[in-house]
């Protein structure tokens, strides 16, 4: 198996099979945490269970205007 790419995922990757977790269909909301806390999730597809670290990120948006 090719090395797996774990980091910075827009989904979680298993780390066993290299499976995506689908958030939205697992329906995992308790991933997008703010506090970053780590999650312990399971596999759907191995069942195998494996950790997960929320990467939170910002951005910011400007414009002369406020037009938001
Ligand atoms: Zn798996």
């Amino acid at each position: 198996m090719d090395e797996l790419d774990l980091s910075f995922n827009t989904e979680p990757i298993c780390p066993h099979c290299g499976s995506e977790f689908n958030i939205s269909e697992n329906e995992a909301w308790h991933l997008y945490n703010e506090d970053g806390d780590v999650k312990y999730i399971e596999c759907p597809d191995c069942e195998k269970s494996f950790f997960v670290q929320p990467n939170i990120s910002y951005t910011f948006s400007t414009d002369k205007k406020n037009i938001f």
